[in-house]
């Protein structure tokens, strides 16, 4: 063999079991590490809004406002880091009836990670959102969605479930204003989707988060939908294995409803 068939042979499954193993940690919707929820039933017309990276001030209470003024219902996957300066905003979120999530402590890519660290990142912000809010969430969104070994054992022993998302308005990018948020996220928009977005931005420091345009972008997103005929529904209508009165248990006598009486 030549060198460079040589070096060919080598390299080959190197690469192939690189690119299988990308593919299992890093794509939204790989199930190969553990299993995850990444779109509803396609069948109706029900769609899932879910916030990244908050609590932040002044945005998280901005989409706050609007889901309220729109009775619209979301998740929030909070960094426990955020929910320890910002408890007030996710007792907020907590009280108008959304739906609380767990994002790690530090937002930290987890590639690489042992399961020690893992798990210290998930126990930390259980506890916070647990002593804030009431009770600690049932749902777990890792950062930039990255699964990695050691991850779902983890999530198992603590009845959480992960959670992907199948459709997104790229609000991270800097470039997009709220109107090319809003029609990146209407434009493959269907019917069982979990929307994407974020009402912090992580790993940046908190005077240098700026969530405006998913703000600007979340009225255009609300109406978008509700013309084509997709109705917002809370995250526990996809997730049929959590029992949704315990989520809600905490929820008693709230103000926020949705036309579909959550
Ligand atoms: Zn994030």
């Amino acid at each position: 063999m030549t060198p460079a068939a040589v070096a060919g042979s080598v390299l080959a499954p190197i690469a192939a079991g690189g690119a299988l193993l990308y593919y299992a940690c890093s794509v939204p919707a790989s199930q190969m590490l553990g299993p995850a929820l990444v779109r509803g039933p396609a069948g109706g017309r029900n769609v899932v809004l879910t916030f990244d990276d908050g609590p932040a001030e002044p945005f998280t209470g901005q989409i706050l406002d609007i889901l309220r003024r729109y009775q619209v219902p979301a998740t929030f996957f909070c960094c426990g880091k955020n929910v320890a300066r910002l408890p007030d905003l996710v007792r907020r979120a907590q009280a108008e009836g959304h739906t609380l999530g767990n994002h790690t402590w530090s937002h930290p890519l987890l590639y690489f990670k042992s399961r020690r660290t893992i798990e210290d990142e998930i126990d930390r912000t259980q506890e916070i959102i647990e002593r804030v809010a009431g009770h600690a969430p049932r749902v777990f969104r890792p950062p930039y969605g990255v699964r990695w070994f050691g991850l779902f054992p983890a999530l198992g022993a603590r009845n959480l479930t992960d959670v992907q998302w199948s459709d997104t308005g790229y609000d991270w990018k800097a470039r997009l204003d709220g109107a090319a948020i809003a029609r990146r996220a209407l434009g493959k928009l269907r019917p069982g989707a979990v929307i994407l977005l974020h009402d912090g931005r992580e790993p940046r420091e908190p005077g240098k988060v700026d969530a405006s345009t998913t703000v600007a972008a979340l009225p255009a997103i609300i109406d978008g939908a509700r013309r084509a005929g997709l109705e917002f529904v809370p995250m526990e209508s996809f997730l049929p294995d959590i029992n949704a009165r315990e989520i809600n248990r905490d929820r008693q006598g709230n103000q926020a409803r949705t036309r579909s009486g959550w």
